[in-house]
């Protein structure tokens, strides 16, 4: 097992993941329980939340506390980062997972989307981000990793929202990581291609009813996008949010790092 060679380098430290109850936040929860962690998981579906912290409890031994947290609220995200601080004091990692997508030709796009995905993408990112960094800038220490995507760095046909939502995330990260960069404090974006999860599965959906295609044409079209041909599994990309988190990256700051088998 992986975990015979890791060092658990974030034993006794608090992180918080938001969107941790399924997909590839769920995968980071684990990857941050395994390497040591006091967790907090953010979403809307408490039930979900719990059910995971039960899981990380039983397969690591890891606390874990499941906190309600719409990240587009932000008295609610005050409230959620209050409760996080008051079981495990301020937390050291803050995984920015929490994401929405939705497609659509720009003309034909309601105001209510494009709002919806920002507030959801990127105002909760940095909501989230303000929450964590005043105790971090104390302590001259701390790790952000922001779950972006390939849409971060290019265009996606109909896919406007989502895009400018995630390159905004990416624009953040780096503004942040400027500003951060002489105090012990890292802020980093992780940009995954199409990964296998529920988002993933809407993808394949759409495309069925968009473009009349069947399920099978439909996934075949966007395992075209990857090189390697296969979708990314959360697990790898949770890889690489430990690994951002480890003593081994302290230089890294202010990257997109792209997981995607060969995209972009
Ligand atoms: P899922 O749809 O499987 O999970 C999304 C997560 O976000 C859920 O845990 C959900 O929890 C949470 N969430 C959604 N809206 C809110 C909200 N308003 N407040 C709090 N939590 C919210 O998606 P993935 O796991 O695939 O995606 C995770 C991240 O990775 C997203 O940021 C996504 O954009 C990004 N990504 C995904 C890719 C993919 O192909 N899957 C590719 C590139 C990036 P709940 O519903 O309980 O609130």
């Amino acid at each position: 097992m992986k975990g015979e060679i890791a060092r658990q380098y974030l034993s006794g430290r608090h992180a918080v993941v938001t969107g941790g109850g399924r997909g590839i936040g769920a995968a980071i929860a684990r990857e941050l329980a395994r390497l040591g962690s006091d967790l907090t998981l953010m979403g809307r579906d408490t039930g979900v939340l719990e059910e995971h912290c039960a899981e990380l409890l039983a397969d690591f031994g890891a606390r874990a506390i499941a906190v309600a947290c719409d990240v587009r609220d932000e008295a609610g995200v005050a409230t959620a980062f209050a409760s996080a601080r008051q079981s495990y004091g301020d937390p050291y990692v803050l995984v920015n997972n929490a994401g929405q997508a939705e497609g659509g030709p720009v003309t034909q796009m309601p105001l209510s989307v494009w709002e919806n995905l920002l507030a959801v993408n990127l105002t909760g990112t940095y909501l989230c981000c303000k929450e964590v960094l005043p105790a971090m800038m104390l302590a001259q220490a701390g790790r952000i990793v922001n779950i972006a995507s390939t849409a971060g760095l290019k265009g996606y046909n109909k896919m406007a929202a989502y895009c400018a939502s995630k390159h905004g995330v990416v624009g953040l990260t780096r503004a942040l990581a400027m500003e951060t960069v002489k105090i012990g404090i890292t802020v980093n974006a992780v940009c995954p291609g199409y990964t296998d999860t529920d988002m993933a599965q809407k993808a394949i959906d759409n495309l069925v009813g968009a473009l009349g295609k069947t399920p099978d044409e439909a996934r075949k079209m966007i395992l075209r996008v990857i090189p390697r041909g296969t979708l990314i599994q959360p697990e790898e990309v949770a890889n690489a949010v430990g690994w951002l988190c480890s003593p081994d990256a302290t230089a890294v700051t202010g990257q997109a790092i792209v997981v995607a088998g060969g995209e972009a």
